[in-house]
């Protein structure tokens, strides 16, 4: 039960702590935490110092690179003997995220999500299987979250633009809040067609298309004949097998703190999105106003200052990692406890963090399995 471990961690907002639990986790093996408070900078070094210490051709052969896409940072890495098809591979996965974010971007009057915020509250339009299927599982999860996660909130949410400072007056925000509402998008499956119940209702996939676009370029590393590698879009990861018989160490930020890192997760074969405030902000008035819209208020979301979901694969926890970032820890965790196989690290708004049972101390799982030293 999540409300087990809850508060355990006595997490310092000073020093980085570290994971090293044993856990089996959807077919793979991942380290999970154990003893926060035994772990600290020195383990971090520790760590990166026994990874340097590996052979140095072992290292050689991760091929590297990374490119601006969809105003964000995307980034590959993987295991290929043959630098060129490695290239080769990699402009693949670059070219995947250009197509996403032409078909999927609100700032492209071109995409086809543009066309249906222009068009679907005129009358019922066909569109893309691939839309179709994203639009789907973008109502899915506003089902599952009871709205905490819905793609409507652009209704209200295009009128901030933070990285200009501005903000919606309170008129503006009460006069287009009735437009969020998931309820307001219509999918016909027969006729791959969505319309919405009324004008003023606008969408955005924001929060789960940078998930897609990573699964999209996993699928095209595995195409390529690759077994170890991790695509990188913004804050949404997924790894593909290990790298070299060890897990990919990857860092939570701290949420208040640029370039520290919060807790570190050795993962292997999984996916990873985390969602905070600091990834589009402005600050008035001491107020923060960020990307991340509660649909009730259509005002930024204050109870939480970061969620993290890992899971199978990346659009689950990208949707997911938003949703948990509206829901805040309580609720959160709640939902996560009842999906099987996806496990949640939130940092709230007072810098303590939580986290799901599966990420549970080693305690109760030694006494359970007979698990418990840490490798
Ligand atoms: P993420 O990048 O996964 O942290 O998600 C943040 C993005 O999701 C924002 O930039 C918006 O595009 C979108 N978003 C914001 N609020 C919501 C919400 N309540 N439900 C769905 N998407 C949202
Ligand atoms: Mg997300």
């Amino acid at each position: 039960m999540c409300h087990a471990h809850r508060n355990l961690i006595g997490w310092s907002m000073l020093s980085p702590l570290a994971y090293h639990r044993k856990y089996s986790y959807g077919g793979g093996m991942l380290l999970f935490p154990t003893q926060f408070h035994m772990f600290n900078s020195l383990l971090l070094a520790l760590v990166i110092l026994l990874m340097s210490l590996l052979p140095r051709e072992t290292v050689a052969e991760w091929y590297k690179d990374e490119r601006a896409i969809m105003g964000t940072r995307i980034a590959v890495e993987f295991w290929d003997e043959d630098h060129h098809h490695a290239e080769q591979c990699a402009v693949r996965v670059f070219n995947e995220m250009h197509r996403i974010d032409a078909l999927m971007s609100p700032y492209k009057p071109d995409s086809e999500l543009s066309h249906i915020n222009q068009q679907a509250a005129k009358g019922a339009i066909q569109i893309s299987e691939e839309m179709f299927n994203l639009l789907k599982k973008s109502l899915s999860m506003s089902e599952l979250s009871n709205g905490a996660f819905d793609i409507t909130f652009s209704s209200v949410g295009y009128l901030y633009n933070y990285r200009e400072g501005i903000k919606p007056t309170e008129e503006e925000i009460q006069q287009s809040l009735p437009n969020i509402d998931y309820h307001h998008v219509v999918l016909n499956e027969k006729t791959r067609s969505v319309r919405f119940t009324q004008p003023g209702v606008r969408i955005d996939l924001g929060g789960i298309a940078k998930g897609y676009a990573v699964d999209n370029g996993i699928a095209i590393l595995v195409s390529c004949g690759i077994k170890g590698g991790l695509v990188t879009a913004g804050g949404d990861s997924r790894i593909l097998g290990d790298r070299g018989n060890r897990p990919w160490m990857m860092g939570i930020r701290h949420p208040r703190k640029k370039d520290a890192v919060a807790v570190m997760l050795p993962l292997s074969n999984t996916a990873i999105s985390t969602s905070g405030d600091y990834e589009r902000f402005f600050i008035e008035d001491g107020k923060r106003y960020h990307h991340i819209i509660s649909p009730r208020t259509g005002k930024s979301v204050t109870s939480t200052w970061s969620a993290t979901v890992i899971g199978p694969d990346a659009t689950t926890t990208d949707a997911l990692s938003t949703t948990l970032f509206v829901l805040g820890p309580e609720a959160g965790l709640r939902l996560i406890e009842s999906l099987s196989g996806i496990d949640a690290v939130i940092i709230d708004a007072h810098g303590q963090m939580y986290y799901s049972s599966g990420l549970a101390p080693p305690a109760a799982e030694a006494a359970q399995t007979g698990a418990g030293s840490p490798k």
